[in-house]
């Protein structure tokens, strides 16, 4: 799954058609996105449920018996060529006044034992500083851009991880993207998606999860390539799948978000010059977040922002902070909140602008 998530908290679907299922007949409703039909994924528990959406074959949502209002009241997960798409609209003030407050955590690298330490960070100790910051901050919604997990991403470490983000999946929803530090498998079987017969299997062997609010569309890619070495890859089918995408969601402004570096060594993104390529044409693709390196840094390339997230785990320089961003999204940038609880706190509490440069 991408994502953890509770019920709890009032959401409703905004800026999308919201369309009566036909021939279920119970008064369920069913979504679809422009005349694409989806299916829906939400979220039971720690559960991802995947359900065909207006298909005739499946009544989808009706099979749960579920009336709008219920229907509305859970946190939402939208799959298409594989990607789980989650409609995020609040009622809250922060969306009525357009904006998006989220919490960016990069890095973790969570192991299973609790005092393992690295640098002399302890992992553990800092997400658990970090859970409390994020839950009083009360940002919406909160994204991990891959290394969730210490080194192998072992099931002891999703155990420890689970443990330590459930406090803020009880409130907002958790989104986990992977990195070259986690292990697929591993990580479903501690977050599972429960997929219904025939759910369309999406970009196939990857993880790809689709966030909207209605100020922000957030794509979180999956560049693990293998397992506890540097590289990281998005591969042609992810790319594929992408590029069919992007244009027909060009209605608000997106960012990506990818744990790999965008730089052409060897451990970067290995295929980051087609990605970037694509990305150009797309106008409305603002900003690309990622992590792996342990820094904290906005740049530009190509009419995008750039922005690389502090690891919350550990750095791997003096010079680098260690901890998390708050994110403030409108329609023309981000305020960027950097929360420094180690390594170079100089810049704690400092908050940067950036722009969308186009
Ligand atoms: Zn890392």
């Amino acid at each position: 799954m991408a994502a953890l998530l509770s019920s709890g908290l009032e959401y409703h679907a905004v800026g999308f058609t919201l369309v009566r299922s036909k021939g279920n007949g119970d008064g369920a409703d069913s979504f679809c996105y422009g005349s694409v039909a989806m299916p829906a994924i939400y979220f039971d528990g720690r559960h991802h449920r995947v359900q065909s959406a207006g298909s005739t074959a499946d009544n989808g949502l009706a099979s749960e018996q579920m009336n709008r209002k219920e229907f509305l009241g859970r946190f939402l997960l939208w799959s298409t060529a594989g990607a789980a798409w989650l409609r995020l609209a609040s009622t809250s003030a922060a969306e009525d006044a357009g904006t998006w407050k989220v919490a960016l955590l990069a890095d973790t690298h969570i192991p299973a034992d609790p005092v393992e330490s690295y640098r002399g960070f302890q992992p553990v100790e800092n997400l658990k500083t970090v859970a409390p910051q994020i839950l009083d901050s009360e940002a919406q919604a909160v994204f991990l851009l891959g290394d969730a997990a210490r080194l192998a991403g072992l099931p002891g470490d999703y155990e420890r991880l689970e443990q330590l983000l459930s406090p803020i999946a009880a409130r907002v929803p958790v989104v986990i993207g992977l990195g070259n530090h986690d292990d697929r498998d591993n990580f479903f079987r501690r977050f599972p998606v429960e997929r219904s017969p025939g759910e369309h299997p999406g970009v196939p062997g990857k993880h790809v999860t689709i966030v909207e609010h209605p100020v922000l569309r957030v794509v979180m890619l999956d560049s693990l390539l293998y397992v506890n070495k540097v590289a990281g890859l998005l591969g042609k089918v992810q790319r594929a799948w992408l590029e069919r995408w992007l244009p027909i969601s060009s209605d608000r402004p997106l960012v990506l978000m990818v744990h790999h570096t965008l730089g052409d060594g060897d451990s970067d993104l290995l295929d980051v010059d087609r990605l970037m390529a694509m990305v150009k044409r797309h106008e409305h693709v603002k900003a690309i977040f990622y992590g792996h390196s342990h820094r904290y840094a906005v740049e530009q390339r190509d009419g995008l922002q750039l922005v690389n997230l502090a690891a919350c785990g550990y750095n791997f320089s003096d010079q680098e902070p260690v901890g998390w961003t708050l994110a403030r999204f409108d329609k023309s940038g981000v305020d960027l909140t950097l929360h420094a609880i180690g390594g170079n706190r100089r810049q704690d509490g400092h908050t940067q602008r950036v722009n969308w440069l186009r």
